[in-house]
């Protein structure tokens, strides 16, 4: 494991083994160290080649990740939900993530697997009662989520928990880009989704239901917000069960989640290989099941 600071084609970091490690970015790293103070010992570092390094969930052990749906008007109606004047919110588990570059798996038990581009904020600072104006000052950074979705377990039940949830589907990374580094609330930014290439999803963040400032103040309404926690907030206008006929990833799909001044997250779709379990439903074979 390694952590590196940079930009670019130009990043330091320290690998886990090494003396001056400063720890994983999680809660512990964020509460023991200002950022000026990780920045000064990640930029001390080696030398890091982000083409050889295997990319990680950008940011983990986060206590709560919160997932916003129905966040952007033009969203709302092709899915035929009514725009909310309350946020829509859901979890999403650490099992689920993968980072960039991993395979998104495409479960055996469906073949609804649908692509949402979004952006995602972690806290720096927790609170309750968070004011709106003052909510931004909690971001520690963004990164970009693909918040793969298996549509038919999302909609067996009014609660999208299950749907949302499954390995491999929770795309986070490539990187964590520091508040400082964007506009406030991450406002203003160009939000892109494109399947082998073609754009399905081109958005703006200025067009969310809900800005980063009020889910952040919203959200502490009722639960306190810890620091590393993070917010995932919403998709545009685009996903695959949207259109007609439907767009569902395959094996072998490219999906990349492009955000101004983020990056690009890209994953390849691959069938999920059947642990534990003869047979598959790619194959037809036989499939053992035992009470
Ligand atoms: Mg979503």
């Amino acid at each position: 494991m390694g952590l590196a600071i940079g930009s670019g084609q130009n990043y330091r970091g320290w690998m886990s083994s090494d003396e001056q490690y400063p720890g994983d970015l999680d809660r512990a790293l964020i509460e023991k160290m200002s950022l000026a103070e990780v920045e000064e010992v990640l930029s001390s570092g080696l030398e890091i080649d982000t083409a050889s390094v295997t990319f990680l969930p950008p940011f983990v052990g986060s206590s709560k990740m919160i997932c916003v749906g129905l966040n952007y008007v033009d969203h709302s109606a092709e899915t035929g939900f009514k725009v909310p004047d309350y946020p829509t919110v859901f979890p999403r588990f650490p099992s689920s993530l993968i980072g960039h570059l991993a395979p998104i798996i495409k479960p055996v038990s469906s073949d609804q697997l649908d692509y949402e581009g979004e952006v995602a904020v972690v806290l720096l600072q927790g609170g309750r009662y968070i004011p709106q104006s003052e909510a931004l000052s909690h971001v520690l950074g963004y990164s970009i989520f693909n918040d793969a979705s298996v549509r038919d377990f999302q909609l067996r039940t009014p609660q999208w928990t299950i749907g949302k949830n499954f390995d491999g589907t929770g795309a986070f990374g490539p990187s964590l880009v520091t508040a400082d580094e964007l506009p406030a609330g991450a406002a203003g930014l160009s939000i892109t989704t494109r399947l082998n290439g073609a754009v399905v999803q081109k958005a703006n963040t200025n067009d969310l239901v809900f800005s980063v400032a009020k889910l952040i103040s919203d959200l502490s309404q009722t639960m306190t917000l810890e620091p590393g926690d993070a917010i995932i907030t919403g998709t545009p206008a685009g996903v695959g069960a949207g259109r007609k006929p439907p767009l569902w990833m395959k094996d072998g799909d490219v999906c990349e989640v492009e955000v101004e001044g983020i990056g690009v997250l890209r994953n390849t779709v691959r069938n999920e290989q059947a642990n534990g379990r003869l047979g598959s439903n790619e194959t037809g074979g036989r499939v053992v099941e035992h009470s």
